[in-house]
Protein backbone atom coordinates (compact mmCIF):
# COMPACT_ATOMS: atom_id res chain seq x y z
CA UNK A 1 0.00 0.00 0.00
CA UNK A 2 1.26 3.66 -0.83
CA UNK A 3 -0.14 6.82 0.98
CA UNK A 4 2.12 8.89 -1.78
CA UNK A 5 0.19 10.81 -4.53
CA UNK A 6 3.41 10.56 -6.58
CA UNK A 7 3.75 6.09 -7.13
CA UNK A 8 4.32 5.73 -10.88
CA UNK A 9 2.49 3.38 -13.15
CA UNK A 10 4.70 0.39 -12.69
CA UNK A 11 5.35 0.95 -8.94
CA UNK A 12 5.67 -2.03 -6.53
CA UNK A 13 1.94 -3.95 -7.43
CA UNK A 14 2.79 -3.78 -11.22
CA UNK A 15 4.10 -6.48 -13.54
CA UNK A 16 6.71 -5.91 -15.93
CA UNK A 17 3.88 -5.70 -18.67
CA UNK A 18 3.23 -2.57 -16.90
CA UNK A 19 -0.15 -4.07 -15.66
CA UNK A 20 -0.75 -5.38 -12.35
CA UNK A 21 0.51 -8.46 -11.46
CA UNK A 22 -2.02 -10.88 -12.48
CA UNK A 23 -3.37 -13.93 -10.25
CA UNK A 24 -0.91 -16.70 -10.78
CA UNK A 25 -3.59 -19.75 -10.15
CA UNK A 26 -4.33 -21.89 -12.90
CA UNK A 27 -8.50 -21.30 -13.58
CA UNK A 28 -10.04 -21.16 -16.46
CA UNK A 29 -10.74 -17.22 -16.07
CA UNK A 30 -7.00 -16.41 -16.93
CA UNK A 31 -7.49 -18.05 -20.06
CA UNK A 32 -10.72 -15.44 -21.29
CA UNK A 33 -9.00 -13.02 -24.22
CA UNK A 34 -11.20 -10.50 -24.87
CA UNK A 35 -11.16 -9.01 -28.97
CA UNK A 36 -11.22 -6.16 -30.61
CA UNK A 37 -9.86 -4.32 -27.91
CA UNK A 38 -7.68 -0.97 -28.41
CA UNK A 39 -4.06 -0.34 -28.79
CA UNK A 40 -4.16 2.09 -25.92
CA UNK A 41 -4.65 1.35 -22.11
CA UNK A 42 -7.51 2.55 -20.32
CA UNK A 43 -5.01 4.50 -18.25
CA UNK A 44 -3.38 6.02 -21.22
CA UNK A 45 -6.86 7.34 -22.39
CA UNK A 46 -7.72 9.00 -19.18
CA UNK A 47 -4.52 10.66 -18.80
CA UNK A 48 -4.52 11.49 -22.61
CA UNK A 49 -7.89 13.73 -22.11
CA UNK A 50 -6.71 14.99 -18.53
CA UNK A 51 -3.41 16.12 -20.23
CA UNK A 52 -5.21 18.09 -23.06
CA UNK A 53 -6.94 19.68 -21.07
CA UNK A 54 -4.35 20.17 -18.85
CA UNK A 55 -2.21 21.76 -21.54
CA UNK A 56 -4.71 24.63 -22.31
CA UNK A 57 -5.17 25.68 -18.75
CA UNK A 58 -1.68 26.25 -18.84
CA UNK A 59 -1.37 23.81 -15.58
CA UNK A 60 2.21 23.97 -14.19
CA UNK A 61 4.05 20.76 -14.56
CA UNK A 62 4.46 20.19 -10.55
CA UNK A 63 0.57 20.26 -9.89
CA UNK A 64 -0.23 18.37 -13.09
CA UNK A 65 1.55 15.63 -11.09
CA UNK A 66 -0.46 16.00 -7.94
CA UNK A 67 -3.50 15.66 -10.29
CA UNK A 68 -2.97 12.74 -12.20
CA UNK A 69 -1.61 10.73 -9.93
CA UNK A 70 -3.24 8.86 -7.20
CA UNK A 71 -3.49 9.29 -3.41
CA UNK A 72 -3.54 5.64 -2.70
CA UNK A 73 -3.56 2.41 -3.95
CA UNK A 74 -3.77 -0.32 -2.16
CA UNK A 75 -3.58 -3.91 -3.87
CA UNK A 76 -4.43 -7.42 -1.80
CA UNK A 77 -4.68 -11.01 -1.94
CA UNK A 78 -7.67 -12.50 -2.32
CA UNK A 79 -7.32 -16.65 -1.47
CA UNK A 80 -10.78 -18.35 -2.05
CA UNK A 81 -11.44 -22.02 -1.86
CA UNK A 82 -13.39 -23.15 -5.17
CA UNK A 83 -15.78 -25.73 -6.02
CA UNK A 84 -12.61 -27.65 -7.63
CA UNK A 85 -11.02 -27.98 -4.23
CA UNK A 86 -8.52 -25.79 -4.67
CA UNK A 87 -7.75 -22.20 -3.30
CA UNK A 88 -7.36 -19.56 -5.74
CA UNK A 89 -5.61 -16.72 -5.23
CA UNK A 90 -7.37 -13.48 -6.76
CA UNK A 91 -5.66 -9.78 -6.64
CA UNK A 92 -8.30 -7.21 -5.59
CA UNK A 93 -7.49 -3.06 -5.79
CA UNK A 94 -8.73 -0.44 -4.39
CA UNK A 95 -7.09 3.14 -5.74
CA UNK A 96 -8.50 6.48 -4.74
CA UNK A 97 -7.10 8.70 -7.00
CA UNK A 98 -8.37 12.38 -5.35
CA UNK A 99 -10.08 13.59 -2.17
CA UNK A 100 -10.05 17.24 -2.50
CA UNK A 101 -13.72 17.66 -3.34
CA UNK A 102 -15.11 15.16 -0.54
CA UNK A 103 -14.95 11.15 0.01
CA UNK A 104 -13.49 8.84 -2.12
CA UNK A 105 -16.01 7.51 -4.57
CA UNK A 106 -16.46 4.71 -7.32
CA UNK A 107 -17.21 1.29 -8.34
CA UNK A 108 -16.01 -1.85 -7.60
CA UNK A 109 -15.54 -4.21 -10.54
CA UNK A 110 -15.01 -7.94 -10.97
CA UNK A 111 -13.79 -8.98 -14.30
CA UNK A 112 -10.87 -11.39 -15.09
CA UNK A 113 -9.00 -8.26 -17.08
CA UNK A 114 -9.26 -6.07 -13.99
CA UNK A 115 -5.23 -4.98 -12.96
CA UNK A 116 -4.20 -1.99 -11.28
CA UNK A 117 -3.80 0.14 -15.00
CA UNK A 118 -7.63 -0.19 -15.70
CA UNK A 119 -8.44 0.36 -12.29
CA UNK A 120 -6.03 3.55 -11.92
CA UNK A 121 -7.76 5.09 -14.92
CA UNK A 122 -10.94 4.78 -13.52
CA UNK A 123 -10.18 6.23 -10.40
CA UNK A 124 -8.90 9.29 -12.18
CA UNK A 125 -12.38 9.25 -14.25
CA UNK A 126 -13.90 9.39 -11.04
CA UNK A 127 -12.55 11.98 -9.66
CA UNK A 128 -13.21 14.43 -12.70
CA UNK A 129 -16.75 12.87 -13.34
CA UNK A 130 -18.14 13.59 -9.19
CA UNK A 131 -16.51 17.37 -9.86
CA UNK A 132 -18.19 17.87 -13.47
CA UNK A 133 -21.69 16.55 -12.26
CA UNK A 134 -20.85 18.65 -8.84
CA UNK A 135 -21.41 16.06 -6.51
CA UNK A 136 -19.24 16.66 -3.24
CA UNK A 137 -17.08 13.66 -3.55
CA UNK A 138 -13.52 12.37 -5.14
CA UNK A 139 -12.80 10.09 -7.43
CA UNK A 140 -11.97 6.14 -6.74
CA UNK A 141 -12.32 2.81 -8.19
CA UNK A 142 -11.92 -0.79 -7.05
CA UNK A 143 -12.02 -3.71 -8.49
CA UNK A 144 -11.06 -7.99 -8.66
CA UNK A 145 -9.90 -9.89 -11.40
CA UNK A 146 -12.37 -12.62 -11.04
CA UNK A 147 -15.06 -13.82 -13.07
CA UNK A 148 -17.92 -13.73 -11.54
CA UNK A 149 -20.11 -15.59 -14.17
CA UNK A 150 -17.33 -18.10 -13.79
CA UNK A 151 -18.18 -18.62 -10.34
CA UNK A 152 -21.06 -20.08 -7.97
CA UNK A 153 -23.17 -17.46 -6.19
CA UNK A 154 -21.27 -18.28 -2.72
CA UNK A 155 -18.00 -18.10 -4.55
CA UNK A 156 -18.73 -14.79 -5.55
CA UNK A 157 -19.95 -14.06 -2.22
CA UNK A 158 -16.65 -15.42 -0.32
CA UNK A 159 -14.47 -13.38 -2.95
CA UNK A 160 -16.82 -10.04 -2.12
CA UNK A 161 -16.70 -10.52 1.76
CA UNK A 162 -12.93 -11.39 1.83
CA UNK A 163 -12.28 -7.69 -0.09
CA UNK A 164 -14.17 -6.06 2.46
CA UNK A 165 -12.20 -7.23 4.95
CA UNK A 166 -8.42 -6.76 3.06
CA UNK A 167 -9.60 -3.19 2.31
CA UNK A 168 -12.24 -2.01 4.69
CA UNK A 169 -9.20 0.19 6.80
CA UNK A 170 -9.11 2.52 3.80
CA UNK A 171 -13.29 2.52 3.05
CA UNK A 172 -15.84 4.31 5.45
CA UNK A 173 -18.87 6.58 4.91
CA UNK A 174 -16.92 9.92 5.44
CA UNK A 175 -13.54 8.43 3.38
CA UNK A 176 -14.39 6.16 0.63
CA UNK A 177 -17.80 4.73 -0.69
CA UNK A 178 -17.54 1.71 -3.16
CA UNK A 179 -21.03 1.08 -5.71
CA UNK A 180 -21.54 -1.34 -8.57
CA UNK A 181 -19.82 -1.31 -11.40
CA UNK A 182 -19.29 -4.23 -14.10
CA UNK A 183 -19.74 -7.80 -12.65
CA UNK A 184 -21.29 -6.33 -9.22
CA UNK A 185 -24.99 -5.14 -8.58
CA UNK A 186 -27.05 -4.88 -5.41
CA UNK A 187 -26.54 -8.13 -4.18
CA UNK A 188 -22.64 -7.37 -3.94
CA UNK A 189 -23.20 -4.59 -2.20
CA UNK A 190 -25.46 -6.20 -0.09
CA UNK A 191 -22.60 -8.49 1.15
CA UNK A 192 -20.06 -5.89 1.12
CA UNK A 193 -22.34 -3.59 3.38
CA UNK A 194 -23.10 -7.14 6.15
CA UNK A 195 -19.43 -7.39 5.98
CA UNK A 196 -18.41 -3.71 6.96
CA UNK A 197 -20.81 -3.86 9.38
CA UNK A 198 -18.98 -7.10 11.32
CA UNK A 199 -16.74 -4.90 11.87
CA UNK A 200 -18.05 -1.16 12.39
CA UNK A 201 -21.58 -1.68 13.19
CA UNK A 202 -24.65 -1.18 10.62
CA UNK A 203 -23.66 1.45 8.20
CA UNK A 204 -25.77 1.87 4.98
CA UNK A 205 -23.85 4.36 3.96
CA UNK A 206 -20.29 2.55 3.71
CA UNK A 207 -21.93 1.83 0.14
CA UNK A 208 -24.87 2.83 -2.83
CA UNK A 209 -26.02 1.03 -5.08
CA UNK A 210 -27.67 -1.77 -2.10
CA UNK A 211 -31.32 -3.23 -2.80
CA UNK A 212 -34.26 -1.45 -1.85
CA UNK A 213 -34.87 -3.69 1.17
CA UNK A 214 -31.28 -2.38 2.80
CA UNK A 215 -31.37 1.42 1.90
CA UNK A 216 -30.99 1.29 -1.53
CA UNK A 217 -32.44 4.10 -3.13
CA UNK A 218 -35.09 3.81 -5.58
CA UNK A 219 -34.24 5.10 -8.89
CA UNK A 220 -30.27 3.95 -8.80
CA UNK A 221 -30.41 0.92 -10.64
CA UNK A 222 -31.53 2.23 -13.76
CA UNK A 223 -29.54 5.86 -13.00
CA UNK A 224 -26.81 5.13 -14.94
CA UNK A 225 -28.94 4.31 -18.26
CA UNK A 226 -31.29 6.73 -17.14
CA UNK A 227 -28.60 9.53 -17.33
CA UNK A 228 -27.38 8.79 -20.42
CA UNK A 229 -31.36 8.76 -21.68
CA UNK A 230 -30.99 12.21 -20.24
CA UNK A 231 -27.70 13.11 -22.26
CA UNK A 232 -29.39 11.86 -25.56
CA UNK A 233 -32.40 14.17 -25.36
CA UNK A 234 -29.94 17.16 -24.51
CA UNK A 235 -27.36 16.32 -27.75
CA UNK A 236 -30.40 15.40 -29.51
CA UNK A 237 -31.16 18.83 -31.32
CA UNK A 238 -27.12 19.73 -31.88
CA UNK A 239 -26.51 16.17 -33.40
CA UNK A 240 -29.48 17.18 -36.21
CA UNK A 241 -31.67 13.61 -34.97
CA UNK A 242 -34.94 13.45 -34.04
CA UNK A 243 -35.33 10.79 -31.13
CA UNK A 244 -39.37 9.79 -32.28
CA UNK A 245 -37.72 7.07 -34.25
CA UNK A 246 -34.28 7.55 -34.71
CA UNK A 247 -32.56 3.75 -34.73
CA UNK A 248 -30.10 2.96 -31.82
CA UNK A 249 -27.34 0.51 -31.39
CA UNK A 250 -26.47 -0.55 -28.10
CA UNK A 251 -23.08 -2.42 -27.42
CA UNK A 252 -23.33 -4.26 -23.80
CA UNK A 253 -26.55 -5.26 -22.53
CA UNK A 254 -25.98 -5.28 -19.28
CA UNK A 255 -27.07 -2.46 -16.18
CA UNK A 256 -26.27 0.58 -18.27
CA UNK A 257 -26.62 -0.67 -22.14
CA UNK A 258 -30.76 -2.75 -21.13
CA UNK A 259 -31.86 0.60 -19.24
CA UNK A 260 -30.84 3.21 -21.51
CA UNK A 261 -32.29 0.82 -24.59
CA UNK A 262 -35.46 0.47 -22.70
CA UNK A 263 -35.82 4.14 -21.79
CA UNK A 264 -34.61 5.44 -25.17
CA UNK A 265 -37.67 3.06 -25.98
CA UNK A 266 -39.76 5.40 -23.74
CA UNK A 267 -39.23 8.09 -26.21
CA UNK A 268 -39.57 6.51 -29.47
CA UNK A 269 -36.45 5.45 -30.10
CA UNK A 270 -35.71 2.22 -31.84
CA UNK A 271 -33.02 -0.59 -30.93
CA UNK A 272 -32.07 -2.01 -33.94
CA UNK A 273 -28.90 -4.28 -32.82
CA UNK A 274 -27.25 -5.36 -29.33
CA UNK A 275 -24.01 -6.99 -28.23
CA UNK A 276 -23.10 -8.37 -25.05
CA UNK A 277 -19.53 -10.38 -24.59
CA UNK A 278 -20.63 -13.77 -26.33
CA UNK A 279 -21.74 -11.65 -29.94
CA UNK A 280 -24.39 -8.94 -31.54
CA UNK A 281 -28.09 -9.04 -32.69
CA UNK A 282 -29.78 -7.44 -35.46
CA UNK A 283 -32.91 -6.20 -36.50
CA UNK A 284 -34.06 -3.66 -38.85
CA UNK A 285 -37.20 -3.42 -37.42
CA UNK A 286 -37.29 -2.93 -34.14
CA UNK A 287 -35.94 -5.45 -30.75
CA UNK A 288 -37.89 -5.21 -27.90
CA UNK A 289 -35.49 -3.80 -25.36
CA UNK A 290 -37.82 -5.00 -22.27
CA UNK A 291 -38.30 -8.58 -24.24
CA UNK A 292 -33.89 -8.79 -24.23
CA UNK A 293 -33.82 -7.61 -21.26
CA UNK A 294 -35.92 -10.50 -19.83
CA UNK A 295 -34.51 -13.06 -21.97
CA UNK A 296 -30.74 -11.62 -20.73
CA UNK A 297 -31.76 -11.72 -17.43
CA UNK A 298 -32.64 -15.25 -16.75
CA UNK A 299 -28.81 -15.87 -18.04
CA UNK A 300 -29.33 -15.96 -21.75
CA UNK A 301 -26.61 -14.87 -24.47
CA UNK A 302 -28.01 -11.71 -26.56
CA UNK A 303 -26.73 -13.60 -29.84
CA UNK A 304 -29.09 -16.51 -28.82
CA UNK A 305 -32.31 -14.18 -29.11
CA UNK A 306 -34.59 -15.57 -31.74
CA UNK A 307 -36.21 -12.23 -32.50
CA UNK A 308 -33.27 -10.85 -34.47
CA UNK A 309 -30.64 -12.37 -37.00
CA UNK A 310 -26.73 -12.82 -35.41
CA UNK A 311 -24.15 -10.45 -36.61
CA UNK A 312 -20.42 -10.35 -35.48
CA UNK A 313 -19.16 -7.59 -33.36
CA UNK A 314 -17.67 -5.58 -36.37
CA UNK A 315 -21.41 -5.35 -38.03
CA UNK A 316 -22.88 -4.29 -34.63
CA UNK A 317 -20.29 -1.10 -34.84
CA UNK A 318 -20.49 -0.53 -39.05
CA UNK A 319 -24.66 -0.83 -38.38
CA UNK A 320 -26.24 2.47 -40.30
CA UNK A 321 -27.80 4.23 -36.68
CA UNK A 322 -28.80 7.59 -35.42
CA UNK A 323 -27.51 7.19 -31.98
CA UNK A 324 -24.57 4.43 -30.83
CA UNK A 325 -24.34 3.66 -27.04
CA UNK A 326 -21.14 2.12 -26.00
CA UNK A 327 -22.80 0.14 -22.52
CA UNK A 328 -19.71 -2.53 -22.38
CA UNK A 329 -16.48 -2.31 -21.41
CA UNK A 330 -13.58 0.38 -22.39
CA UNK A 331 -11.43 0.43 -25.96
CA UNK A 332 -13.83 -0.91 -27.81
CA UNK A 333 -13.71 2.12 -30.02
CA UNK A 334 -10.58 2.30 -31.01
CA UNK A 335 -8.48 3.21 -34.06
CA UNK A 336 -8.58 -0.07 -36.42
CA UNK A 337 -12.50 0.44 -36.00
CA UNK A 338 -13.68 3.97 -35.84
CA UNK A 339 -13.99 4.84 -38.94
CA UNK A 340 -16.85 1.63 -39.78
CA UNK A 341 -19.10 3.67 -37.39
CA UNK A 342 -22.17 4.72 -39.08
CA UNK A 343 -23.87 6.95 -36.55
CA UNK A 344 -24.77 10.79 -35.95
CA UNK A 345 -24.38 10.66 -32.42
CA UNK A 346 -22.37 8.84 -29.56
CA UNK A 347 -23.69 8.70 -26.13
CA UNK A 348 -21.03 6.95 -23.73
CA UNK A 349 -22.33 4.99 -21.12
CA UNK A 350 -19.22 3.03 -20.70
CA UNK A 351 -16.05 4.42 -19.29
CA UNK A 352 -13.49 5.05 -21.46
CA UNK A 353 -15.16 3.11 -24.83
CA UNK A 354 -13.14 5.23 -27.04
CA UNK A 355 -9.21 5.83 -27.78
CA UNK A 356 -8.29 9.15 -28.57
CA UNK A 357 -6.94 8.33 -32.07
CA UNK A 358 -10.61 6.98 -32.41
CA UNK A 359 -12.29 9.91 -31.21
CA UNK A 360 -9.92 12.08 -33.82
CA UNK A 361 -11.42 9.90 -36.66
CA UNK A 362 -15.02 10.49 -35.05
CA UNK A 363 -14.70 14.18 -34.95
CA UNK A 364 -13.65 14.32 -38.58
CA UNK A 365 -16.75 11.69 -39.62
CA UNK A 366 -18.70 14.31 -38.09
CA UNK A 367 -20.19 12.22 -35.16
CA UNK A 368 -21.00 14.19 -31.79
CA UNK A 369 -19.80 12.35 -28.83
CA UNK A 370 -20.95 13.58 -25.43
CA UNK A 371 -18.16 11.90 -23.20
CA UNK A 372 -18.03 9.06 -20.40
CA UNK A 373 -16.89 11.41 -17.90
CA UNK A 374 -20.25 13.50 -18.22
CA UNK A 375 -22.46 10.83 -20.38
CA UNK A 376 -22.41 8.27 -17.73
CA UNK A 377 -22.27 10.14 -14.38
CA UNK A 378 -25.80 9.42 -13.47
CA UNK A 379 -24.95 6.47 -11.65
CA UNK A 380 -23.01 8.55 -9.31
CA UNK A 381 -25.36 11.09 -9.06
CA UNK A 382 -27.93 8.87 -7.97
CA UNK A 383 -25.33 6.80 -5.56
CA UNK A 384 -24.65 10.54 -3.93
CA UNK A 385 -28.83 10.49 -3.63
CA UNK A 386 -28.65 7.40 -1.16
CA UNK A 387 -25.88 8.34 0.60
CA UNK A 388 -27.76 11.46 1.65
CA UNK A 389 -30.69 9.43 2.32
CA UNK A 390 -28.55 6.71 4.28
CA UNK A 391 -27.02 9.32 6.26
CA UNK A 392 -30.82 10.56 7.33
CA UNK A 393 -31.92 7.50 7.29
CA UNK A 394 -34.78 8.71 5.18
CA UNK A 395 -36.25 7.62 2.23
CA UNK A 396 -36.63 9.66 -0.92
CA UNK A 397 -39.34 8.50 -3.15
CA UNK A 398 -38.67 7.26 -7.25
CA UNK A 399 -40.24 10.48 -8.83
CA UNK A 400 -38.16 13.09 -6.38
CA UNK A 401 -34.95 10.68 -7.42
CA UNK A 402 -35.41 10.87 -11.08
CA UNK A 403 -36.38 14.54 -10.94
CA UNK A 404 -33.05 15.81 -9.36
CA UNK A 405 -31.51 13.36 -10.97
CA UNK A 406 -32.39 15.11 -14.46
CA UNK A 407 -31.61 18.25 -12.99
CA UNK A 408 -28.24 17.25 -12.05
CA UNK A 409 -27.53 16.12 -15.73
CA UNK A 410 -29.03 19.08 -17.37
CA UNK A 411 -26.93 21.34 -15.63
CA UNK A 412 -23.77 19.65 -16.38
CA UNK A 413 -24.74 19.24 -20.35
CA UNK A 414 -25.30 22.71 -20.48
CA UNK A 415 -22.16 24.11 -18.33
CA UNK A 416 -20.02 22.09 -20.36
CA UNK A 417 -21.86 22.70 -23.95
CA UNK A 418 -21.37 26.27 -22.85
CA UNK A 419 -17.74 26.11 -22.27
CA UNK A 420 -17.42 24.09 -25.58
CA UNK A 421 -18.51 26.78 -27.67
CA UNK A 422 -16.77 29.62 -25.39
CA UNK A 423 -13.55 28.12 -25.75
CA UNK A 424 -14.29 26.18 -28.84
CA UNK A 425 -13.57 23.18 -28.23
CA UNK A 426 -14.57 19.47 -28.02
CA UNK A 427 -17.27 18.26 -25.03
CA UNK A 428 -15.01 16.18 -23.70
CA UNK A 429 -11.99 18.36 -23.44
CA UNK A 430 -14.59 21.12 -22.11
CA UNK A 431 -15.86 18.51 -19.15
CA UNK A 432 -12.36 17.84 -18.24
CA UNK A 433 -11.51 21.32 -18.03
CA UNK A 434 -14.18 21.94 -15.77
CA UNK A 435 -13.67 18.97 -13.68
CA UNK A 436 -9.87 20.35 -13.59
CA UNK A 437 -10.74 23.82 -12.65
CA UNK A 438 -13.20 22.62 -9.57
CA UNK A 439 -10.85 20.47 -8.04
CA UNK A 440 -8.01 22.65 -8.08
CA UNK A 441 -10.43 24.79 -6.64
CA UNK A 442 -11.14 22.86 -3.82
CA UNK A 443 -7.09 21.50 -3.38
CA UNK A 444 -6.88 25.71 -3.09
CA UNK A 445 -9.24 26.24 -0.65
CA UNK A 446 -8.47 23.17 1.73
CA UNK A 447 -4.35 24.17 1.77
CA UNK A 448 -3.42 21.53 -0.33
CA UNK A 449 -2.19 23.65 -2.79
CA UNK A 450 -0.95 27.03 -1.77
CA UNK A 451 0.02 27.37 -5.81
CA UNK A 452 -1.74 31.16 -7.10
CA UNK A 453 -0.26 29.92 -10.76
CA UNK A 454 -3.20 27.56 -11.10
CA UNK A 455 -6.23 28.64 -12.59
CA UNK A 456 -9.75 29.19 -10.31
CA UNK A 457 -12.79 28.17 -11.03
CA UNK A 458 -14.89 30.19 -8.42
P1 LIG B 1 -22.66 -5.01 -16.57
O1 LIG B 1 -21.70 -6.02 -16.08
O2 LIG B 1 -24.02 -4.95 -16.01
O3 LIG B 1 -22.80 -5.14 -18.17
C1 LIG B 1 -21.72 -5.15 -19.05
C2 LIG B 1 -22.23 -5.65 -20.38
O4 LIG B 1 -21.18 -5.54 -21.37
C3 LIG B 1 -22.64 -7.12 -20.39
O5 LIG B 1 -23.79 -7.27 -21.20
C4 LIG B 1 -21.44 -7.82 -21.03
O6 LIG B 1 -21.80 -9.05 -21.63
C5 LIG B 1 -21.10 -6.76 -22.06
N1 LIG B 1 -19.75 -6.89 -22.65
C6 LIG B 1 -18.58 -7.21 -22.06
N2 LIG B 1 -17.59 -7.25 -22.98
C7 LIG B 1 -18.15 -6.93 -24.17
C8 LIG B 1 -17.67 -6.80 -25.49
N3 LIG B 1 -16.38 -7.04 -25.78
N4 LIG B 1 -18.56 -6.45 -26.47
C9 LIG B 1 -19.85 -6.22 -26.19
N5 LIG B 1 -20.37 -6.34 -24.96
C10 LIG B 1 -19.54 -6.69 -23.96
O7 LIG B 1 -21.90 -3.59 -16.40
P2 LIG B 1 -22.54 -2.13 -16.33
O8 LIG B 1 -22.69 -1.76 -14.92
O9 LIG B 1 -23.70 -2.04 -17.26
O10 LIG B 1 -21.32 -1.27 -16.90
C11 LIG B 1 -21.12 -1.09 -18.29
C12 LIG B 1 -20.17 0.08 -18.52
O11 LIG B 1 -20.72 1.25 -17.93
C13 LIG B 1 -18.78 -0.10 -17.88
O12 LIG B 1 -17.83 0.54 -18.70
C14 LIG B 1 -18.93 0.64 -16.57
O13 LIG B 1 -17.69 1.08 -16.05
C15 LIG B 1 -19.78 1.80 -17.00
N6 LIG B 1 -20.51 2.46 -15.92
C16 LIG B 1 -21.37 1.75 -15.12
C17 LIG B 1 -22.06 2.42 -14.13
C18 LIG B 1 -23.08 1.72 -13.26
O14 LIG B 1 -23.75 2.41 -12.48
N7 LIG B 1 -23.28 0.43 -13.39
C19 LIG B 1 -21.85 3.80 -13.91
C20 LIG B 1 -20.97 4.49 -14.75
C21 LIG B 1 -20.31 3.80 -15.76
Amino acid sequence: MSDEATAPPDAETAGSDGHGSRDQSPREANKEETPQRAEVSNFEIVDHWFTLAADRLEIPEDVRAVLSSSYREVQVQIPVSLKDGKTHVFSGYRVQHNGARGPYKGGIRFHPEVDLDEVRALASLMTWKTAIANVPYGGAKGGVNCNPNELERGEVEKVARSFMDKIEKVLGPTRDIPAPDVGTNAQTMAWLMDEYGKLHGHTPAIVTGKPIALEGSYGREAATGRGVVYMLEEAASRAKVKLNGARIVVQGYGNVGSWAARLAGELGCKLIAVSDASGAIRNDDGIDPDALHTFSSEGNPVPEYEEAEKISPDELLATECEVFIPAALGGLIHEANADDMNCKLIVEGANSPTTPAADMILAEKGVFVVPDVMANAGGVVASYFEWVQNLQHFRWTEEEVNERLGDIMRTAYSTVSDRSEQDDVPMRVAAYSIGIERVLEAARLRGYLTDERVPSNG
